[in-house]
């Protein structure tokens, strides 16, 4: 089994990002700008933010954290919404998800403006994504072409799984690898929680692209011999031997699958840094718009 090296991957195009945003600064131009809105202090998203910030460092990039406390209202959120929106510094911005129970999470995606919508959630963007027009792609899904890319994995004519529906992963997953595309043309069956016979689906294909949240959901039995794995699930397990007392495991078994596997992700290092890389090139494209 060969392991696709998704931080290493993500390191390496953050330099190439470095090179290109040091040019700019050379040439006396701003650099890149990313804002960031974070409500409450979920620790996993607080986790995800602090990736995304170092990852500006590394690239080059201008970043700006704002925090609100978990009471914050709508409104307040919407405010600061409209003044990104007008803020020509700021290239592109992103609400961590999830938000408190008493906001419109809907509402709050449908006022980010499309133009600076890194994360790619805006029904315009989406749109555009799924009739293959030029948009900026759900960051999750982007990293993972990048990796299929990277490590010349062909897609055209495959069977593909993706498990999972969600609007971020799952959905726009199965739209991109069905699309005409360089990584693409692959026959997708997107399976979800009312499948039945999901284990057959997933014995056919020769890409399984897990996106659930079930901790090693994947079993060995359930893949064919020489399958590529794509693990996008981050969970977390209890684990007294470790200091935080958990350790993050993916939605497939990992240790079971090394043997029977042709490339596999792994968790964490596999698709959680592309993630923020695919961020980072969408910040980039938002530039240069
Ligand atoms: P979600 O929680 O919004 O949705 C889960 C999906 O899994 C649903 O569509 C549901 O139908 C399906 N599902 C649930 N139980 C199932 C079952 N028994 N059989 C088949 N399908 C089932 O998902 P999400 O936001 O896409 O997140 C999925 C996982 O990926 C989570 O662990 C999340 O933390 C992780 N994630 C990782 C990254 C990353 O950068 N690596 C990014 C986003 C999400």
């Amino acid at each position: 089994m060969e392991l696709i090296d998704g931080r290493g991957l993500a390191l390496k195009l953050k330099e190439d990002l470095r090179k290109k945003t040091d040019k700019f600064a050379e040439a006396g131009r701003r650099r890149p700008h990313l804002a960031a809105i974070l409500v409450g202090n979920d620790p996993a998203s607080e986790s995800y933010v602090r990736n995304k910030v170092r990852s500006c460092e590394q690239a080059g990039f201008e970043s700006t954290l704002i925090r609100r406390p978990s009471e914050v209202s709508e409104s307040e959120l919407l405010g600061l919404i409209d003044e990104l929106n007008s803020n020509s510094e700021i290239d592109g911005y992103i609400v961590q998800l999830p938000l408190p129970m008493h906001i419109d999470e809907q509402k709050v995606l449908l006022a980010i403006k499309p133009s600076k919508d890194v994360d790619g959630f805006h029904p315009m963007n989406f749109g555009k994504m799924a009739l293959g027009m030029d948009s900026f792609l759900p960051a999750t899904p982007y990293g993972i072409l990048l990796m299929l890319e990277y490590y010349n994995i062909p897609t055209e004519g495959k069977e593909v799984v993706v498990i999972g529906r969600s609007n971020i992963v799952g959905t726009p997953m199965s739209i991109l690898l069905s699309r005409k595309q360089k990584v693409g043309n692959a026959t997708v069956t997107l399976v979800h929680s009312r499948t039945q016979n999901l284990a057959n689906h997933i014995k056919n294909s020769d890409i399984v692209i897990a996106a659930i949240g079930i901790p090693e959901f994947v079993k060995p039995d359930m893949v064919k011999k020489g399958a590529v794995i794509i693990d996008v699930g981050i969970n977390r397990v209890e684990d007294a031997s470790k200091k935080r007392g958990y350790r993050l495991v993916g939605d497939v078994d990992f240790e079971g699958l090394t043997s029977k596997v042709s490339f596999m992700t792994p968790v964490p290092g596999g698709v959680g840094p592309m993630t923020v890389l695919g961020l980072l090139m969408n910040t980039m494209k938002a530039y240069e718009m």
